[in-house]
């Protein structure tokens, strides 16, 4: 079996080519600038059938014409700087001390992004895979709404893949589940009054507040998972509505995020909320919250934010095959977990039922964090990674 190996060369590449990624802002719904440089590196490499799709994913292919498909799967998207004061590196300046990248999303995830480019650049210069198809995808909108623009891609724009990587941060070792997210909106009622008479109205904020105290409680008795663990319920949000200050508020509109185990349904979720609201005997109700959204190519999205918890089985064989290409390529056994965030992987494997398996450089406690930065030579480890994955899978006999 080949060794991948990028030569000085291509670390080089690799190097600028990430340093502009980190230069280039891309908050969701502006990715527009970085995917047209992404498309640049792409043809630059030899990638085929290069494109942007409808909503702004940019895809280019490697290896056969036909046969299975791998997809590596990463965001273009980034959080926005959190606390400018306090970075010590300029978050745009994609500045390099000693093997460290520093820049928001160096981590989170543009080193991923560049690893699955040149993943693919090692799989042309060797003419592989030759028994099947690997297709980089660069998706957009994953903060905001994970899973929506690979839904596009899959269910619209008709790529369909036989397994997915997705290159979220994982410290080179392998993910092979996520818990999943809803987002629900509880909504108290009363009724307005002047606010020197208060008692001849009814105060939404009072009603409000018996049930956040309800839902402290209900987040202690949630759904335990033996690999994932415990669901969470938290309330991030609260406002309130009234004629003015001195009225008494009619309307108070509660966020709540929670996390799903596995097992937790959207309909599980929901109904210990309607019990929650029965037991207060409150008049209140909740609701899924919506995202809606127009991409930077004009294309309106709108997504339930209901985002369902997955896990592949440790013996699976793109989770074996994943092992196999980091022992190879790293010379040790990576560690097999999952991530505590939310990934692509909500939609690739907790809906469309697509084998997923997580597998990035950087490490995931620097995500949305100040100073981001990421291991150069864990991004180009990455990359090697990826390349023989994709041999392991689909040309396994080179
Ligand atoms: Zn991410």
């Amino acid at each position: 079996m080949v060794k991948f190996q990028l030569n000085d060369e291509e670390r080089e590449e690799l190097t600028a080519f990430l340093q502009d990624l980190v230069r280039i802002p891309s908050p969701p719904t502006q990715e527009g600038p970085l995917a047209e440089r992404i498309v640049t590196e792409m043809e630059r490499l030899g990638l085929r059938d290069v494109r942007v799709d409808r909503i702004g994913n940019v895809i280019g292919w490697v290896g056969a014409d036909a046969g299975p498909v791998l997809m590596l799967n990463g965001h273009m998207d980034t959080v926005g700087v959190s606390n400018a004061e306090a970075w010590t590196h300029d978050p745009f300046g994609a500045q390099i001390e000693q093997d460290r990248l520093y820049g928001l999303g160096a981590c989170d995830m543009k080193g991923g992004l560049a690893a699955m480019v040149y993943g693919a650049r090692l799989l042309r210069r060797a003419g592989l895979p030759a028994g099947g198809r690997v297709v980089v995808a660069c998706v957009v909108q994953e903060e905001p709404c994970e899973g929506l623009a690979s839904r596009v891609l899959i269910e619209e724009e008709g790529v369909r893949p036989d397994g997915v990587l997705i290159a979220e941060p994982s410290d080179l070792q392998v993910a092979r589940g996520q818990r999943g997210r809803i987002e629900l909106q509880v909504t108290t009622y009363g009724r307005s009054a002047h606010a020197s008479q208060p008692e001849l109205g009814e105060n939404a904020i009072y009603t409000a507040a018996r049930l956040v105290f309800g839902l402290e409680l209900l987040a202690d008795q949630l759904a335990k998972d033996p690999f994932l663990g415990q669901g969470t319920l938290a309330v991030t949000d609260i406002q309130s509505e009234a004629g003015s200050r001195n009225a008494v508020p009619y309307r108070c509109d509660l966020i709540i995020d929670r996390r799903l185990t596995l097992g937790e349904t959207e309909a599980t979720a929901l109904a210990e909320i309607q019990r929650t609201i029965a037991r207060e005997g409150v008049h209140a109700d909740v609701q899924v919250t919506e995202y809606t959204a127009a991409s930077y190519t004009g294309y309106p999205c709108r997504a339930r934010e209901f985002y369902p918890p997955w896990v592949i089985e440790e013996d699976h064989p793109l989770v074996a095959a994943l092992v196999r290409a980091t022992r190879a390529q790293l010379g040790r056994r990576p560690q097999v977990g999952y991530w505590n965030f939310s990934t692509e992987g909500a939609y690739t494997a907790g809906v469309a039922g697509i084998p997923t398996v997580g597998f990035g450089p950087g490490d995931p406690r620097q995500a949305h964090t100040v100073d981001e930065s990421v291991s150069l030579k864990d991004v180009c480890s990455a990359a090697e990674v990826y390349a023989r994955l994709a041999v392991e899978l689909l040309t396994p006999d080179v």
